[in-house]
């Protein structure tokens, strides 16, 4: 079966400069072609579609979310529903994710496993979601505030407990194994500036994963955390509020990539007064803004690879809105557009390590498409309220 998209203006996730009239031609799921439509004839027997005046994009891969969790005021408030209820609910909101143009998510930890469950379900065909990496747990050591987040945790403390760990995760069908590197600002007791794990402890996780062939996703926030996560070898900085030039000399050096969750701080400002949003974490988010802000934008400016994650699943962070990460990084002037499309796609895609299959419109790859009612040149927003259809696969499923 073929399908032709004729005519769009093609944003290809490469980087390069949006090509009008262009020919995506797609085979079997898979991109044959790519580009200029002037120099290639239409394979006959193609269904042919006329996307003049639209933009195509690849499907969005957004690395850092919290599928079963549901974007609620206080996030405590999840403990009360019941795990069976939460599966379904994860369920539902990974097809609103799929049809809001994100085709790939890693889940970066997941309550008792419902991650794991929703990935099988739609590998079976009972429901419709994007592709999913699944973390199961959170390794982490013993700690104030874990408990805020039922059955997300796996405490372990010393070398050996965090491998039993770890293997745990990988046992239950992990894909990449996410770590605590530092405390949290989303939980009481949580002290963002202070390391958690220790190097040795990250580098068995990072050991017994790459066994396997997988990688580690570090949260960290604080300096010390965050470099003994880069030296243990992880691949992804979650958050990294407090990177300084020290911190994106050595990200750069090694290859870490950067995974800012910028919608996260921002929706707590949005909703600061009297919505419901536990104080607590309001006010720890207020003490790191601007530093947050102003350490963001000299990574960017150094070079630093900067992936694409909205948390979504915390506080007002609902799963379908997750561009808005992508949407807010151009407006607040910290990305381009065809920038933060990139990075939303390529650098996403070769942060998971799934850029040999998916994240560029180029021929070879996975047709995971959106196709988006007008033109992206100056902002984002139609990513959000504008999206037409989904190709996942090379199956429409929008
Ligand atoms: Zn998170």
């Amino acid at each position: 079966m073929i399908t032709v998209l004729k005519d769009a203006i093609l944003i290809d996730g490469t980087g390069r400069q949006p090509l009008e009239n262009s020919l995506v031609i797609i085979e079997d799921g898979t991109i044959s072609y790519a580009g200029d439509g002037e120099k290639v004839r239409l394979p006959e027997s193609a269904d042919i579609i006329d996307l003049a005046g639209k933009t195509v994009i690849p499907g969005l891969i957004d690395i850092h979310i919290h599928m079963d969790l549901h974007g609620m005021a206080d996030t405590y408030a999840e403990n009360l529903v019941e795990d069976k209820l939460r599966a379904i609910r994860t369920a539902r909101e990974m097809r609103d994710t799929l049809l809001s143009g994100i085709t790939t998510v890693r889940n970066c930890g997941s309550v008792n496993f419902i991650d794991i469950a929703v990935k099988e379900a739609i590998a079976v065909g009972w429901c419709e979601g994007p592709r999913i990496l699944a973390s199961g747990k959170i390794i982490s050591i013993t700690a104030a505030g874990n408990d805020y987040f039922l059955g997300m945790y796996r405490e372990a403390d010393g070398c050996d407990e965090v491998r039993k760990a770890a293997r745990e995760q990988l046992k239950a069908g992990a894909d990449f194994l996410k770590l605590m590197a530092t405390g949290a600002y989303m939980n009481p007791g949580g002290i963002p500036g202070a390391s958690q794990l220790s190097r040795e402890e990250m580098a068995v996780v990072v050991e017994e994963a790459a066994k396997l062939g997988l990688r580690v996703a570090a949260h960290a926030h604080g300096k010390k955390g965050i470099i003994d996560a880069i030296e243990a070898g992880v691949a992804t900085i979650e958050h990294g509020t407090f990177i300084d030039n020290e911190v994106i000399e050595l990200m750069l050096e090694r290859g870490t990539f950067l995974v800012p969750t910028y919608v996260v701080g921002h929706l707590f400002e949005k909703y600061a007064s009297g919505a419901g949003i536990p104080e607590f974490m309001i006010e720890k988010n207020r003490e790191t803004e601007q530093l947050f802000k102003d350490n963001l934008r000299r990574a960017i400016k150094a070079g630093v690879k900067v992936a694409f994650g909205s948390d979504a699943g915390t506080n007002f962070n609902y799963h379908g809105r997750n561009a808005l990460e992508l949407v807010l990084l151009v407006e607040e002037g910290f990305m381009t557009p065809v920038q933060a499309i990139c990075s939303g796609t390529k650098v996403s895609a070769e942060a998971a390590g799934l850029e040999q299959s998916i994240g560029t419109i180029e021929v070879g790859k996975a047709a995971d498409l959106v196709v988006i009612n007008g033109s992206l040149d100056n902002s984002l927003q139609a990513l959000l309220d504008g999206v037409e259809a989904v190709y996942k696969g090379g199956c429409r499923v929008r």
